[in-house]
């Protein structure tokens, strides 16, 4: 059986889906019940209505996500419409559950209009401790985020703009150093001017790029000021319009130092690969099918090529789940108010450093004996090496102290200790 008819049988058999919700009390008697619910239940409702914060104590509010969609801009499914986008909501909660314990409700809205968007999951803030929003088309899901970044005051973090930003940004901090060149001074040319690719712009230059040398192009080619001028392009893309002569992406990679691939499959050459500066690193990141494959990307030139895609089955796979589960852990025990600049930032280089680690047995066994070593074949940590929670949790959990978005003070050690066992 293909991966489709198997897929259909592992959602289909019963029951269907793969979520249930489970009690983490006693059940057992009158008295449980009672406590439980009606008539018990009114004391914690009470010191709630007194202080909002003790919904911490006595309700599941921290350890649960909204994961919220519109089923806009679903995997490379396209507008596929929110009651079609559920097995990827309901597959995201599994995700969080298996790689961070943290509970998930998935919310499909049937709503395109961003006003309307924005005041459902506002209305939502008592349920939950933060919000995945996910698969919101670009560019609404810009404004989307923000305003409710600014109205809210628990976690709101839009994945397909910052989980892509986040893992390619801590294997681009890694890429340069193997390279031995310095953040500041990358030439690098953007395939992609959509959700994904002007937040890891904008994030990378957190990191210590210098927006001077990003070049953006779109589905029309290079974006200028010249096109922004003329109206041509969105606000966004506007951000990363260039002082420079108009033309294509082939144009814009000569001696490029980075390229980022967030668009679609099968539109850069070898040739333009041997246009690009020395040691050049390539993220093609276009899923299912990225911008150049792995083969050809390598096999283009005999200096060093650095090469990451979105796929599981080639060295350096950007994949969200590196990201999301361990942030929003740190997020939420700290009862963070929001994730941050400094915290994504903190994500990133606790990702870089641990992929300069020696890589434990048990993980190596786990992706089928391959080399796991720092350099060009291993710039980002694998989904599965456990040590991932360990070190970008609690490194999330310090950046929200830091920078003033924690509302709970931890023992980091005790922090890190638990999270071990
Ligand atoms: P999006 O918001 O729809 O943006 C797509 C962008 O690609 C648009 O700016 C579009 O240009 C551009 N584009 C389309 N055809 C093009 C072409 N022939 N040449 C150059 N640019 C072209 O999508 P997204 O959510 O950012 O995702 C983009 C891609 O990245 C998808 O393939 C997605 O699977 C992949 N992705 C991968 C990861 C990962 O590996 N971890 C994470 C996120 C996204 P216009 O603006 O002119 O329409
Ligand atoms: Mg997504």
């Amino acid at each position: 059986m293909g991966i489709d008819e198997d897929s259909l049988e592992y959602h289909r058999q019963d029951p269907p889906g793969k979520l249930e919700i489970n009690t983490t009390k006693p059940t057992n008697t009158q008295r449980d019940l009672s406590l439980a619910y009606s008539p018990g239940v009114a004391a914690p409702c009470l010191e709630i209505a007194d202080d909002a914060d003790k919904a911490y104590s006595y309700t599941a509010k921290g350890n649960l996500v909204g994961v919220v969609s519109n089923g806009s801009a679903v995997l490379g499914l396209g507008d596929i419409g929110a009651q079609a986008s559920k097995p990827v909501m309901e597959g995201k909660g599994v995700l969080f559950k298996r790689f961070a314990d943290i509970d998930v409700f998935d919310i499909e809205l049937d709503q395109t209009d961003p006003d309307d968007l924005i005041r459902s999951v506002k209305a939502m803030e008592p349920t939950f401790g933060g919000v995945n929003l996910e698969d919101i088309k670009a560019p609404e899901c810009f404004e989307i985020e923000e305003r409710l970044r600014e109205e809210m005051s628990i976690p709101v973090f839009h994945d397909d703009q910052h989980g892509t930003a986040i893992i390619s940004g801590a294997a681009l901090i890694n890429a340069a150093d193997v390279v031995g060149k310095d953040l500041a001074d990358l030439d690098i040319v953007f395939s992609g001017a959509g959700a994904s690719a002007i937040a890891t712009a904008r994030f990378y230059v957190s990191l210590g790029a210098k927006t001077e040398n990003i070049t953006m192009c779109d589905s029309t080619g290079i974006i200028t000021k010249q096109r922004a001028d003329d109206g041509e392009v969105n606000e966004f893309k506007r951000e990363f319009a260039r002082d420079r002569q108009e033309g294509t992406l082939s144009d814009a990679l000569a001696d490029a130092d980075v390229f980022v691939g967030l668009s679609v499959g099968g539109i850069v050459s070898q040739e333009m690969v041997r246009s690009m500066a020395d040691d050049p690193i390539i993220f093609a990141m276009a899923n299912p099918d990225p911008e150049i494959t792995y083969e050809d990307a390598k096999d283009a030139r005999d200096d060093t090529v650095i090469m990451a895609t979105g796929r599981s089955d080639y060295p350096n796979q950007v994949n969200n789940v590196l990201g999301f589960p361990f942030i929003f852990r740190g997020a939420l025990d700290v009862r963070a108010t929001e994730i941050n600049e400094a915290m994504k930032v903190a994500a990133a280089e606790a990702l870089a450093e641990l992929a300069r680690q020696d890589v434990p047995d048990a993980v190596v066994k786990a992706y089928g004996d391959q080399p796991l070593q720092f350099g060009p074949e291993y710039i980002i940590p694998k989904p599965l090496d456990p040590r991932v929670l360990f070190e970008v949790a609690p490194a999330v959990a310090r950046a929200a102290e830091d920078s003033g978005a924690a509302r709970k003070e931890l023992d980091m050690e005790r922090y890190v200790e638990r999270l071990e066992a």
